[in-house]
């Protein structure tokens, strides 16, 4: 009957039973700094329901796309910005023939 016992999870307090949580002491480092910041009382005891982990993993995935977009946007000003400045001048492919 052991499958039958539930257990709260940590981020939402509803008890589920265990397939449907993952221990947090499981849960990736990175997630885990996602996870502090809505949560800062949290400890890797106990468990967390697949919902609330999916949720903190989306934002996870969001916030790296967000700073590689940041990188991507910083990269692409700093080529264009040293594609002008090296730009020469037009008179310099004319025709000399
Ligand atoms: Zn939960």
């Amino acid at each position: 009957m052991a499958d039958l016992e539930t257990f709260p999870c940590r981020i939402c307090g509803e008890h589920k039973r265990k397939f449907d949580l993952v221990p947090a002491e499981l849960v990736r480092a990175s997630i885990v700094d996602v996870i502090t910041k809505e949560h800062p009382a949290w400890s890797p005891e106990g468990y967390i329901c697949h919902a609330d982990l999916n949720r903190f993993r989306i934002d996870y995935v969001r916030d790296v796309l967000k700073k590689e977009n940041n990188e991507y946007a910083s990269l692409k000003e700093t080529l264009n910005h040293g594609v002008k400045r090296r730009r020469p001048s037009p008179r310099k492919y004319q025709c000399r023939i």
